[in-house]
């Protein structure tokens, strides 16, 4: 007779350092330094220093040894998508998430039972970084960073197109674009050249080492130059990008009359871009909209979902109601944005 396999709660827990996998002894993105953690990708709420050991995919440790050189960890272990891995009694693989480069979703299997947690992820395609796979599972963790039904992101295209036209509108100003430094920043590039923009962009210093990563994992972002250095007006009609908290201060003063920009899902809020003095906002996000959410829910069809990271009450409405168990994980330490 078959042996009913254990209800994922019985072996997947949250704890004061976040997501604990029992029967392997090891958390998943721990908010506090771990003996053995699993990490989904390298933005700094998921990535954090002094664990011992981690496991990620390569780009993830990468990224984490450009951020924090020897506090990456004490073993990194690199395991690529689709391979698979025995810690204690778990088994574990890493599935493309679709957010940055290198981001994984972490899929679990323990005595016939099946956990997926999918750290940040998003659906449309990005050339910077693997699709999202579906997996099929009983316990489904979703982050809900979008998680309401008036968050739909628009296409990728028409907001690049946006800035291409106010450039050409503007020829005498710099157009100066907020980006995260990790994913946004090359992502944008790589829609840029996808657009036919040959030009080259400007970036901020703080921006250069992660696009340089990016070129070493075979990522095309053409030409970039740092922007530090270059005459006033050289800058006339080009292109900068910087990071958003670069944006506002005093470095952004010697760019000829800047015409500011901003990438980022919260842009579909215009009392955010005004409070952020953005003139040209882009809703470009490396998280799911509303619809992304939903319809991941309905394909990996779990019996149980999990809803963490942002407005967690509106998708697990969504869920009860179409039948799944749901519930709000409060996990504290996850920023709103990446
Ligand atoms: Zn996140
Ligand atoms: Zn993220």
């Amino acid at each position: 007779m078959p042996i009913a396999a254990p209800s994922p709660q019985s072996w997947i827990k949250t704890s004061a350092a976040g997501l604990y996998c029992e029967p392997g002894d090891f958390h998943i993105d721990p908010l506090r330094p771990a003996l053995r953690a699993v990490i989904t990708h390298g933005h700094g709420d998921h990535a954090r220093p002094g664990n011992a050991r981690v496991l990620a995919t390569a780009e993830t440790i990468a990224i984490m040894q450009a951020r924090y050189g020897e506090a990456a960890g004490d073993v990194l272990q690199p395991l690529a998508y689709g391979q698979s891995l025995a810690i204690g009694a778990v088994q574990v693989r890493l599935a493309p998430a679709g957010h940055v480069l290198g981001s994984a979703q972490i899929v679990l299997d323990y005595r016939g039972s099946r956990v997926v947690v999918s750290g940040d992820y998003k659906r449309r395609p990005d050339p910077t970084c693997a699709p999202f796979e579906p997996q099929n599972c009983d316990l489904f963790i979703t982050e809900a960073t979008f998680g309401l039904p008036v968050f739909r992101h628009p296409p990728d295209r028409q907001e690049i197109d946006k800035l291409l036209h106010s450039l050409a509108l503007f020829p005498e100003r710099c157009h100066l674009v907020g980006v995260y430094a990790l994913g946004k920043c090359q992502r944008v590039l790589a829609l840029l050249r996808r657009a036919g923009y040959e030009e080259p962009v400007y970036l901020h210093g703080a921006l250069i080492r992660l696009c340089e990563l990016y070129q070493r994992f075979g990522v095309s972002l053409g030409p970039v130059l740092p922007a530090t250095g270059v005459a006033r007006e050289t800058l006339k009609g080009r292109l900068v990008l910087a990071p958003p908290s670069a944006i506002a201060d005093i470095w952004s003063r010697r760019l000829p009359d800047p015409l500011v920009a901003l990438a980022s899902g919260w842009m579909r809020v215009r009392q955010r871009a005004k409070a952020a003095g953005v003139e040209l906002p882009l809703v470009i996000s490396d998280h799911a909209d509303w619809d992304e959410l939903t319809a991941t829910i309905d394909e990996v069809a779990a019996d149980e979902i999990w809803v963490t990271h942002g407005r967690e009450e509106a998708l697990v409405h969504y869920a009860t109601t179409k039948g799944y168990r749901a519930r709000a994980l409060r996990l504290a330490g996850f920023e709103e944005d990446e």
